[in-house]
């Protein structure tokens, strides 16, 4: 067992017979077995001294529990790492940032606190998974929809706060920006509630999100200021349908009007669904990542392995010959059909000034969805958690050899077609260099509003030389995508301290403004030390 740094072995069994009497003898644990759970099980550390590791774990069943743990914590200078749910695979899992972290287990908190339906808003614990809340909001009647990531069985309050992003109307899908109101509990032990919450007798807690004077919430959201124990969201109304229509583009440079017309008609409602680009050419594949669930066809291949990749006008005389379009997008549009039918209408009419842009027949659904509808369907796009995705490493036919997982790498791009030219062209040339894979036609994800997301995953093996090489050739692309001037939207403890220190403009004014909250209201330094980059100071240097 990895105990804390400067911490004894008979300071740390003190604390933990503390925790018992705090939450219970069941609810800490400190087997191999247990602690096992809490390894990131895609960490790029596996097997290396450097993996992060907890030396316990403590899981409380209420607020006050919570403010017990983070008092004795604050005792005896153990440092502790909230986790909701724990399942943060891709950015870091369970695993603390500091080894030898007590991870302070929020599962047992799992109470749907409050759902207004006439408002759309919930207010939950941070054990409630997407699964959890559908199920409640369907065992109720409701007619409210989640907006969930990918995989279900993760929580509203550990995704939020990490910044993570769902699939359906843009107002819902960027879920730190759909939440309304925090409860948190502070290092000192205190509870703190921020927007109107903090008003006693509050009746608009999750309605109005900014309360008065300073908004704080954002202190909260990939940093290391509290233990969030209470939070607000906005839930979806259930719309009346839902239309999904494409179009295909043949000519390179059509991404250009392409993007601007999309991202024009997003920032003016004419869509509220997320829009979906694709590069037919490799595969008609609608969904992020479909593409992976086949090959492209043998001459594309050819194509993209070429040194420097394909020749725009290749690629044309590809898609003219083979009658498929270069690129693509899925527009998707929530409301009565007469409305989504126009505002289908409407977009086509803008796209055609692209010439040779080719409609598809839209589809359209009634909602609520049947069941064998739901069967079929993107089921994210309709609010219903599930882990289908996890597909995407699982051993097929096109991934004989299956990696242990991934880490995610994923820049934030300008919204602009030239500007995907470039990091396709920078990140397939860096990749080349690198010994990575590489995928020339790389599409942007439309997760946010106004920018793009990159994402990669970054292959996790069972062979520490290649997990070693790999680690190097992330921090370079992430050096690389900084040079060009675009950061990283979220990243796992291993790359925290690289990416901070990207953000530097004047002289790393920003991180240096984190360290100051941090002394300030945690000068024993033990919530979560070296999250997003953010150390206590007797710990500043023992950066990753
Ligand atoms: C195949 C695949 C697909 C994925 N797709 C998506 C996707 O579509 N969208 C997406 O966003 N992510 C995605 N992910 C990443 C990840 O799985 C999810 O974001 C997941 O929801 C995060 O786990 P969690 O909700 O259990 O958070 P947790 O692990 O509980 O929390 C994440 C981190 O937030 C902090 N934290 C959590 N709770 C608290 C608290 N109460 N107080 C203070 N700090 C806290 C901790 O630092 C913690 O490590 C994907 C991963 C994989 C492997």
């Amino acid at each position: 067992m990895k105990l804390p740094p400067g911490i004894s072995d008979s300071v740390f069994n003190s604390a933990v017979r503390e925790f018992e009497r705090a939450v219970g003898k069941d609810w800490v644990y400190t087997s191999a077995a247990d602690l096992d759970l809490y390894r990131d099980a895609y960490s790029p550390f596996k097997g290396e001294e450097e993996e992060r590791l907890a030396s316990a774990a403590v899981a409380p069943s209420s607020v006050e529990e919570v403010q017990a743990v983070v008092r004795i914590a604050n005792q005896y200078k153990i440092p502790i790492y909230p986790i909701s749910t724990g399942k943060n695979l891709g950015y870091g899992g369970s695993a603390p940032n500091l080894s030898g972290s007590v991870v302070l287990d929020l599962k047992r908190m799992n109470r749907v606190l409050e759902v207004d339906e006439a408002n759309a808003s919930c207010l939950v614990e941070p054990g409630v998974s997407y699964f959890d809340l559908y199920r409640h909001l369907q065992a109720n009647g409701s007619r409210l929809w989640i907006d969930t990531p990918d995989p279900g069985w993760g929580s509203l309050i550990g995704n939020a706060l990490d910044r993570g992003g769902g699939y359906t109307a843009a107002k819902y899908r960027n879920h730190f920006d759909a939440h309304c109101g925090m409860e948190v509990v502070l290092a000192n032990g205190e509870v703190l509630r921020t927007g109107m919450g903090a008003l006693p007798g509050a009746r608009t807690w999750q309605q109005y999100k900014s309360g008065f004077g300073p908004w704080i919430d954002g202190l909260f959201s990939q940093s290391n200021f509290g233990v969030v124990t209470k939070m607000g969201f906005w839930l979806m109304p259930q719309p009346d349908g839902y239309l999904a229509g494409r179009v295909e583009v043949f000519q390179y440079e059509d991404l250009i009007p392409l993007v601007d017309i999309m991202t024009n008609l997003e920032n003016n409602g004419i869509y509220t669904g997320m829009p979906m680009l694709d590069v037919p050419l490799i595969n008609p594949g609608l969904l992020p990542g479909e593409s992976l669930r086949a090959p492209p066809p043998a001459e594309v291949q050819t194509l993209l392995g070429k040194p420097g990749g394909p020749a725009p006008a290749e690629l044309e005389a590809y898609c003219k010959q083979h009658d498929v379009g270069l690129w693509g997008c899925k527009f998707q549009y929530y409301g009565p059909e007469d409305i989504v039918r126009a505002q289908w209408a409407y977009t086509m009419k803008r796209l055609s000034v692209i010439a040779g842009a080719r409609f598809s027949e839209p589809e359209f659904y009634n909602l609520p969805l049947t069941p064998e509808q739901v069967d079929k369907v993107h089921k994210v796009t309709f609010g219903i958690p599930n882990l289908e995705m996890f597909f995407i490493g699982a051993r097929s036919p096109t991934n004989p050899n299956p990696t242990r997982g991934h880490i995610w790498f994923s820049p934030i791009i300008p919204r602009n077609g030239r500007e995907v030219f470039k990091a396709q062209r920078v990140f397939s040339e860096a990749s080349r260099q690198l010994g990575l894979p590489v995928f020339p036609l790389a599409m942007a994800t439309t997760y946010w509003e106004r920018a793009f997301i990159f994402i990669f995953g970054f292959p996790i093996t069972d062979d520490i030389e290649l997990n070693r090489r790999n680690r190097a050739a992330f921090r370079e692309l992430v050096r690389i995508g900084a040079e060009n001037g675009w950061g990283e939207y979220r990243t796992a403890p291993a790359y925290q301290d690289a990416i901070m220190a990207t953000y530097s403009f004047n002289n790393h004014a920003l991180l240096r403004f984190h360290e100051t909250v941090k002394d300030a209201i945690d000068p024993n330094g033990i919530i979560a030390p070296g999250r997003y980059g953010i150390w206590p100071k007797h710990l500043r240097g023992n950066k990753a």
